[in-house]
Formats: structure tokens, C-alpha cells, sequence
């Protein structure tokens, strides 16, 4: 049997914390995983040690579906150095289906260029130094 490497090894460059760690062991899983609220039912992100909304600590690691609407879209002509990333470098900040207000800064798979607002999209999976990492990418028929 083998020992799974551990999540921080996966993604060294990654702040991991406790309040994060379900984020990245989902990625490792193809799976876009934030807290929702046992009490109120409401995801967040970025990840608090509490729920935003009712203030509760009972929060369960949900995967969703990685669907939703590009809601802002922005082209990085320069930043820092880091495998896998050229420059312009896509970022979009997408408003996720299963709940109004709820989005995930990501970018864009390669190809894509500069997705516009409004645009749908779903996940896809990005290689990163070996390690999955989430992009969005144009649904079937969707028009950019
Ligand atoms: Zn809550």
C-alpha cells in the first residue's frame, strides 16, 4: 500500500491553511470544493473559519458544479514567474450556479483568450507541475 502524498506537496506554492485544505484535496479529486453552512445552507469563498452569513462554525466541504457565468474577465500582461503560467495570462471570476453572489477566481484554458462577461462556462482541468489545477473554459454552443 501506498502513503497519498501529502496536499502541500501537491501544491507547494499554495497557501494552505485549515480553513482551505478542502479546496486543494478536491482539486486533487477534479472537484471544485467550498465550505457550505450546515445551518444556513450557503456556500462562501474565499474559506473562513466561520459561515459569513449566520456566523455558524458547522461547515461541510461541498463540491459544486463548476458552472456559471464569466462575471468579471481580465488579460495579466505581466506578473510574476510560475510554471505553467505566459504572459497575457487570462483571469476570469466566475459566478457560480448553485448560489447568486457566489464566485471563484480562476482563469481560462489555453485558447480561450479573453472570455466576456456574461459568457457561460464550466470547469476543466489544468496540469500544473503535475498537479490539477481548475480553469474555466466556454460551455458547449456558448458564444464568446
Ligand atoms: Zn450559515
Amino acid at each position: 500500500m501506498t502513503t497519498p502524498i501529502p496536499v502541500w506537496e501537491r501544491y507547494p506554492a499554495a497557501p494552505i491553511d485549515q480553513d482551505n485544505v478542502a479546496l486543494y484535496k478536491g482539486w486533487l479529486r477534479h472537484e471544485l470544493t467550498l465550505p457550505r453552512c450546515g445551518n444556513c445552507g450557503k456556500w462562501h469563498a474565499p474559506s473562513y473559519p466561520l459561515c459569513p452569513f449566520c456566523w455558524s462554525f458547522d461547515l461541510i466541504p461541498t463540491p459544486l458544479s463548476g458552472r456559471g457565468t464569466v462575471h468579471l474577465s481580465i488579460l495579466l500582461h505581466q506578473g510574476p514567474s510560475a510554471k505553467g503560467v505566459s504572459y497575457p495570462y487570462p483571469v476570469v471570476t466566475v459566478e457560480l450556479a448553485e448560489q447568486a453572489g457566489l464566485r471563484f477566481t480562476s482563469t481560462a484554458v489555453e485558447g480561450c483568450g479573453r472570455l466576456a462577461i456574461g459568457t457561460p462556462v464550466e470547469l476543466a482541468w489544468l496540469d500544473r507541475d503535475g498537479a490539477p489545477f481548475p480553469a474555466f473554459r466556454p460551455r458547449d454552443g456558448a458564444t464568446q
